[in-house]
């Protein structure tokens, strides 16, 4: 049994970026945690408190539907992480890390177009740096439709060096991100329930899979 820690800036990252991979390894009886550095709506109009429980009940919803069972929330500014200290980030993180002592940890690419995702990033190649004791074995970037491929082209382009395979786990990724239906926009937009199908076809395709996610490896250690 390996321990999972996923670390997205924004609720409904975990699922567009690693949905089924994070379904794969619940079925594989790996013990999988989340955690999201923002509440998701901070930057938005509105009645924040009652779009705040929208978003946590999809949040909810979609870790329900990929088996999920425990998740922490930090409570930075939503798509203004750069106004927070870099260390204040990385202590907070270092703080989930302790707790989970996880075996793999997926993140953000850092190439992304979201400022969130690039901080995200630093923040969780900064805390799991390979020091003695440090239980992180692997550390995967993902991508998120609508940012990571909307970065300008000076930016370190994502390409990818892992593909997991998530045939049987497609439709279980397109139903947790079914939850976040109030975030997903209408075809021919990038973020579309269709893309997701596309994107994993695509990245399958790629490698002679029927679906897949696809990662860049940034570290990995056999001890
Ligand atoms: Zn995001």
């Amino acid at each position: 049994m390996r321990i999972v820690l996923v670390v997205a800036a924004h609720s409904d990252d975990e699922v567009l970026g690693c949905g089924g991979t994070i379904s794969r390894h619940v079925e594989c009886g790996d013990q999988v945690h989340v955690a999201y550095m923002t509440n998701g709506v901070g930057a938005r109009g509105g009645d924040l408190s009652v779009e705040i429980v929208r978003r946590a009940a999809a949040r909810d919803e979609a870790l329900h539907v990929l088996g999920v069972e425990k998740s922490y929330i930090l409570d930075f500014p939503d798509n203004k992480m750069d106004s927070v200290p870099l260390l204040d980030v990385i202590q907070k993180l270092e703080g989930i890390i302790d707790i989970v002592r996880p075996d793999i940890v997926y993140t953000h690419h850092d190439g992304d177009l979201n400022i969130d995702h690039r901080i995200t990033n630093q923040a969780v190649i900064t805390a799991c740096r390979p020091l003695p004791g440090c239980p992180v074995q692997e550390i995967l970037t993902f991508e998120v439709m609508s940012s990571t491929e909307w970065a300008p082209p000076a930016v370190m382009p994502f390409t990818p060096n892992v593909y997991i395979n998530i045939a049987d786990h497609l439709e279980k990724k397109c139903r947790a991100a079914g939850a976040y239906e109030l975030e997903m926009r209408s075809a021919p937009h990038s973020r579309c329930i269709e893309h997701v199908r596309h994107l994993a076809k695509h990245r399958g395709y790629s490698v002679g899979l029927d679906a897949a996610e696809a990662f860049v490896v940034v570290r990995r250690i056999v001890g």
